[in-house]
């Protein structure tokens, strides 16, 4: 069996340097256990925290150790009567291509699924994600305008959807035309910005003539910038990720504008307020399960996935979703099924 381990801990972007891949002989399966051959390996922001020692929410992948992921298996073995060979499981097994495990926390996906991989993104911790944050603490009302940035990625693209759905005015931020195109043409956004462009700023602020009323915050930065000056009064901000800062390895240049941003907060009286989706909404899992089928099946939800072959290729597909060369949501094919 193949692992990435964790070799070092990477000072900004990771590299190939920062991990091993090794190759293990797997023990003998004992009673009670099953052997997961890993289809689809889901590469997501939050691993660039699991690899950083920096206090967190969740503990950091300890030096030597396999690093962690959300994984698609066929059951290759079983000596658990829970289980049979050739079923399908979302299980935790990480960035390597076998896992052994008790089946404790494997959730079941049948034996001829039709399309598996959408477990790790839009029929999972992403769409969910997307979900919750949105319609629980963004609560948009017919009419209002919504911003969501990394607008082509699991999140983003669900956040926009929905609240299309909602009946929103809904305004992408994404990297590039290609992407912008996509957001308005499949994705039914009424507009998309590109955040590389110039008179970034001055095209969202006419993309949003009537200000922002949700601001699903995906990545800071200068996104965030420009967004903040175009709050209405009550807005509401989803604080849900900041991935143009996960490779930082100091604080930005210039002066402390966090007085401004409190200021902001308070006299627009906004609520900011973020969230770590299983820990804050796990309960609510099955009422987004039941709602996102429905959609995926009256084609309400289109979906893309952004499909790398190899695991091998694990670290620069990594890097590639981080600074935004993916293009839908990032998995990795370990194994043919
Ligand atoms: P994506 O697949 O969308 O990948 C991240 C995207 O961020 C890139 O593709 C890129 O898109 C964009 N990006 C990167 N750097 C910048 C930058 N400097 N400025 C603007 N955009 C940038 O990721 P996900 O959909 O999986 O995740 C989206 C966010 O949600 C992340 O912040 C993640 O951490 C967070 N998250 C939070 C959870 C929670 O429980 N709170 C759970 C799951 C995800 P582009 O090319 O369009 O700029």
């Amino acid at each position: 069996s193949r692992q990435l381990t964790l070799k070092s801990r990477p000072h900004g972007a990771p590299s190939n340097e920062n991990f091993e891949l090794k190759t293990v002989e797997l023990p003998a399966l004992k009673d009670g256990e099953v052997l997961l051959r890993t289809i689809y390996l889901s590469l997501d922001p939050y691993m660039r925290g699991r690899m950083s020692d920096a206090k967190s929410y969740a503990d950091p992948v300890n030096i030597g150790d396999v690093m962690v992921g959300a994984t698609v298996c066929q059951i290759e073995e079983s000596k658990n009567d829970k289980f049979s060979k050739g079923e399908w499981v979302l299980a935790y097994t990480g960035w390597q291509d076998y896992a052994i495990t008790n089946g404790e926390g494997l959730m079941q996906l049948g034996k001829e699924p039709t399309t598996p991989s959408y477990a790790l993104g839009i029929l999972g911790m992403p769409g969910f994600t997307a979900y919750m944050g949105l319609l629980d603490i963004g609560a948009p009302k017919e009419g209002e305008t919504v911003v969501v940035a990394a607008a082509t990625g699991p999140v983003g693209a669900t956040v926009g959807q929905i609240a299309k759905i909602k009946g929103c005015k809904v305004v992408g931020v994404a990297g590039g035309s290609e992407k912008c195109a996509h957001a308005v043409e499949k994705l039914g956004f009424d507009a998309c910005i590109d955040h590389k462009a110039d008179d970034f700023a001055a095209q969202l602020e006419k993309a949003c003539d009537k200000g922002i009323d949700v601001y699903y915050e995906n990545v800071g930065g200068k996104v965030f910038d420009a967004v903040l000056p175009l709050l209405n009064t009550a807005a509401r901000v989803p604080l849900c990720g900041l991935v143009s800062q996960y490779n930082a390895t100091s604080l930005p240049e210039g002066p402390d504008r966090l007085g401004m941003l409190m200021g902001q907060l308070l006299t627009k009286r906004i609520k900011m307020q973020g969230f770590i989706i299983f820990d804050d909404y796990g309960h609510r899992y099955d009422e987004f399960a039941q709602d996102m089928q429905k959609w995926l099946q009256d084609g309400k939800i289109q979906y893309r996935e952004h499909m790398v072959e190899g695991i091998e290729n694990t670290v620069s597909a990594f890097n590639d979703m981080i600074s935004g060369k993916n293009f839908g949501k990032t998995v990795v094919k370990i194994n043919n099924p």
